[in-house]
């Protein structure tokens, strides 16, 4: 079975030449990787202790790893992370990917079995904005209407 990175946005497996990491068994650590992919993929559930879901290298920084200077040297060693290492670098999502999670998002807006959302998602922030900015055209419309009117209105008296 390939184990690809859960991370949104984030196809790296072994076969990319990645290393992957397993979630580790500390709990408080554990919840601490749960919470990093839940960041972006608020519907991501975590893991069982049994479960194969990795997380790439490309997610932790540098010195999280035990070993990476002797890779840097060019030895080929697997990387180790230390201990309590916490993945903090969120990959930089392409075009593709933001309109493919913007259509896959749509049609659950106002779905009632995942209402799991402690945040506001991305669509209806989107939404929102989109409402705001009715609104103020609306009200530049009403202004320039009503300025319009007002010069007609002094024109016909003068
Ligand atoms: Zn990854």
């Amino acid at each position: 079975m390939v184990k690809r990175c859960v991370v949104q946005f984030c196809g790296n497996s072994c076969y990319t030449g990645h290393s992957v990491h397993l979630f580790p068994k500390d709990p408080a650590t554990r919840r601490q990787w749960v919470r990093f992919v839940q960041s972006k993929r608020e519907n991501f559930d975590p893991p069982s202790e049994k479960s194969s879901a990795v997380i790439c290298e490309a997610h932790f920084e540098k010195d999280c790893f035990t070993n990476s200077f002797m890779r840097d040297m060019g030895f080929k060693s697997k990387k180790e992370l230390k201990p309590g290492a916490v993945p903090t670098i969120h990959p930089i999502p392409t075009e593709d990917q933001l309109a493919k999670q913007g259509s896959k998002r749509l049609p659950d807006v106002g779905g009632g079995l995942s209402a799991k959302r402690p945040r506001q998602s991305r669509a209806s922030a989107k939404l929102e904005v989109a409402r705001v900015r009715k609104h103020t055209i609306l009200i530049i419309v009403t202004f320039t209407g009503l300025f319009n009117w007002s010069i007609n209105f002094c024109e016909y008296f003068t």
